[in-house]
Order: structure tokens, then C-alpha cells, then sequence
């Protein structure tokens, strides 16, 4: 999840579980429902430390072919249009956990000191794995359908 890691500080402190269950409604619609929710580190917009933010999101999809079908959907889901094969399911939960992400995020308790030189290197970072590579596994789920 390259975009939402771009939001956190220290991604491998991050941990996000996804619950989503696939079926057919009444009406022989495919859909998607479930929630994901964890816990991330951002940057305090006080002290520019990290801060941990609990970030919840939920799903309501039905997939469709064509934005055609899309429109023809009950009003209750959300759309996902899917006009390949591969359901690109694991950037549907990034997005939605990033419009959840707090715009502002910073400590509760948080004393403004500005300690400079204390910040991670960049580098150091990057090699550091992947925590939502786990949500590679629901394009795996999707497949069996
Ligand atoms: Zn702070």
C-alpha cells in the first residue's frame, strides 16, 4: 500500500487487519462488506513525532461491470466497477482508509518541544518491510469467485 504508507511515519509499526466477506445478495449482486480498522503512526502536526491513530473503515461495495451496471445498483451499496478480471480490491481498502486517516493528527498529551536532529533518517525507513502486505492476500480471496 505505497499511497497510504506515504502517510505514516514509521509504516512498520503499523498494523491493519481486514475482515471482508464476498457473496450474492437477493438480487444476485456480488458484494463486498466489512470493515477494516488498525492502528498507524502518523506525525504529530505539533512535534512532528510519530503518534499512534486508530484508523477504522467500513465497506458496503457491489461490483459491477460497467459503470452501466454500476448505476443500475441499489442505492444502499457503493459501486466498485470492476472491468477486469482482478479485483484491485486491496487499493479500494487503502483508499478508504486514507480518506479515514485524521487530517491532523497529533498527541493528546502532546508538549510542544522541538527537539531537531532527533528525526528518523529517511533511508533507514525504507528498508524496513511492508505491514500491509498481508492485504495482498485479498486479491488471492477475490480470484475464487
Ligand atoms: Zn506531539
Amino acid at each position: 500500500m505505497p499511497r497510504l504508507k506515504s502517510y505514516l511515519v514509521d509504516s512498520s509499526e503499523g498494523d491493519i487487519s481486514v475482515d471482508l466477506l464476498f457473496s450474492l445478495d437477493q438480487q444476485r449482486i456480488r458484494t463486498v462488506t466489512g470493515s477494516a480498522e488498525g492502528r498507524v503512526q502518523m506525525a504529530c502536526q505539533r512535534c512532528l513525532e510519530p503518534v499512534e491513530v486508530t484508523v477504522q473503515a467500513s465497506f458496503n461495495l457491489a461490483i459491477a461491470p460497467s459503470e452501466e451496471v454500476a448505476k443500475t445498483l441499489p442505492r444502499y451499496y457503493d459501486p466498485l466497477v470492476v472491468e477486469e478480471e482482478d479485483v484491485e480490491l486491496w487499493s479500494v481498502v487503502e483508499e478508504e482508509l486514507i480518506l479515514n486517516l485524521p487530517v491532523v493528527p497529533y498527541h493528546d498529551d502532546c508538549s510542544i518541544q522541538t527537539s531537531f536532529g532527533e528525526a528518523a533518517p529517511e533511508d533507514e525507513k525504507a528498508q524496513k518491510p511492508n505491514p500491509f502486505s498481508v492485504l495482498a492476500q485479498l486479491k488471492a480471496k477475490t480470484d475464487k469467485s
